[in-house]
């Protein structure tokens, strides 16, 4: 039987970890944490569990919602709430409109009520059928083709606040063809984005989660693994070529023989571990970006709606321009009512819980900012935004240092640079996860199938 090591027990080391025991291989999962997981982490706060990590799945990308049922975790999923998310302007909290996606209008006439765009900005967002054309390639940015189309208040006041916040990034450095596919596609497909003919949006939520938490998926995954095959707390510290084959050695000095490794961590430590058997690739690993985020989490009493009627809305977004270190916050007790309940059962403690987001590239005053100043800060510019006049009861803050990955123009030519520079020095190592593919959760499960598929010749080789 092949022999495979998966270093990284987040939701792409676990989902191929699965996939390469379906295919008839051995494995070992290696993870660094005495939990798995990664970026998707529930931790107790104020009596309930909340994700500091990722908090929801997308609905209309089957794969995580798919795979949550094929665990038997169905029941467990849980929509949003429907509510107004709200933009912060200039002028306060507009509604985000309908008919806005993370990559720009699909609907003209939401935008320009909303209000969020000046006159002469609206004017401008109803020429983009008069705006097609221009090439669509990797060195063309989000920013660059969505102001041609649209102009740039669409890209500052929407685009920047949604996609640039999911991103943790700058617009006008995130490659359209890496970061937001569809949109080059749908860009290349139509004269306007506009007017192009849509499907009606189907029915159901736009955002569900997991009622234990987005971290349950993992550990479902982990449950499902052979006895012996996970090992927490094993940071890995080398990999080596070894003849026809790779080793695999631990910080604690443990080694592992494999036929093949996929290799999950952050871009932040592939790099150094692949540093000395293949510097090309290590090197272009390196010149991948990752933005530092930090959540924080605060927990008002459940009095605050009562002078902030904003909070009766899911959520907030930020525009970097605000020059706020906040970029978005869920207002977690109405976007998510199950944990309302489970507070409600569990202590009677009446809390209103917001998360919220800090941290983009090159914004460094996150780091600059210990937590209960981080936690002070986020709370000022809530209670700014929305009016809100209590203090938190409990707060705390997650970091997650340079992980949020940056697909910045050139990424194609990055990754090919350090994909055959591995087929060359470190043949059956293959790399996965959110560094390569972007944040979310559809795309890692892409990213742990395209793995399993780049070794699927080395395995039947070893099977035949
Ligand atoms: C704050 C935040 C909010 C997010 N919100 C959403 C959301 O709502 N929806 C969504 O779809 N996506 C969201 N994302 C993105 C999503 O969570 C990630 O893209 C995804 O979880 C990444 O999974 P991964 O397995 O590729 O990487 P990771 O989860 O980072 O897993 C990599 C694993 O490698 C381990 N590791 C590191 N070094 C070593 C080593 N030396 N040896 C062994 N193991 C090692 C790490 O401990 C980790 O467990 C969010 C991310 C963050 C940070």
């Amino acid at each position: 039987m092949p022999h495979i090591v998966v270093i990284g027990a987040g939701i792409t080391g676990l989902t191929a970890a699965r996939r390469l025991l379906a295919a008839g291989s051995d494995v070992t999962v290696l993870e660094a944490e005495p939990r798995v997981g990664g970026q998707l982490h529930t931790a107790p706060h104020a009596g309930i569990h909340l994700d500091v990590g990722a908090e929801a799945m997308y609905a209309a990308i089957p794969a995580p919602v798919e795979l949550a049922r094929e665990l038997g975790q169905g029941e467990d999923i849980v929509p949003a709430a429907s509510g107004t998310t709200w933009i912060r302007t200039e002028r306060g909290l507009r509604p985000l409109p309908a008919g806005f996606g993370p990559a720009g209008p699909t609907r003209l006439w939401p935008v320009l009520r909303a209000r969020v765009l000046s006159p002469a900005g609206a004017l401008r967002a109803g020429m983009e059928p008069l705006r097609a054309g221009g090439t669509i390639d990797d060195d063309t940015s989000v920013g660059a083709l969505l102001d041609r189309r649209f102009g740039s208040q669409v890209t500052d006041r929407l685009v920047d606040p949604l996609l640039g916040g999911l991103h943790s990034g700058d617009v006008r450095k995130l490659s359209v063809t890496a970061a937001t596919p569809q949109l080059a596609a749908l860009a290349r497909r139509h004269r306007s984005l506009l007017l192009r003919r849509r499907r009606p949006p189907g029915a159901g939520p736009t955002f569900v989660t997991l009622r234990a938490g987005m971290q349950s998926l993992p550990a479902a995954l982990a449950a499902a693994l052979p006895p012996g095959a996970l090992h927490l707390a094993t940071p890995v510290a080398r990999i080596e070529r070894a003849g026809a084959g790779v080793d695999v050695t631990s910080e604690d000095g443990r080694s592992w023989s494999a036929d093949g490794v996929v290799l999950t961590t952050p871009a932040r430590v592939a790099g150094p571990l692949l540093q000395a058997a293949s510097p090309d690739a290590a090197q272009a690993i390196g010149a991948l970006r990752a933005a530092s985020v930090a959540v924080t989490l605060l927990s008002y009493p459940a009095g605050v709606r009562d002078d902030a009627p904003a909070l009766a809305g899911t959520g907030m977004l930020v525009p970097s321009g605000r020059g706020q270190l906040l970029k978005a916050a869920t207002f977690v007790s109405t976007k998510w009512p199950h944990l309302q309940a489970d507070a409600d059962r569990q202590d009677g403690a009446q809390r209103f819980h917001i998360r919220a987001s800090a941290g983009r590239i090159d914004d460094e005053r996150i780091d600059a900012l210990d937590d209960t100043e981080l936690a002070a800060r986020v709370h000022e510019e809530l209670a700014e935004a929305t009016g809100l006049t209590a203090e938190p009861r409990e707060v705390a803050v997650r970091r997650w240092p340079r992980t949020m990955p940056q697909l910045e123009v050139g990424h194609a030519g990055r990754l090919a640079a350090a994909t055959s520079a591995l087929q060359r020095d470190l043949p059956g190592v293959v790399l996965a996860g959110a560094p390569y593919v972007g944040p979310g959760l559809g795309a890692c499960l892409r990213s742990a199938t395209a793995a399993v598929e780049r070794l699927t010749p080395t395995l039947e080789e070893l099977t035949t």
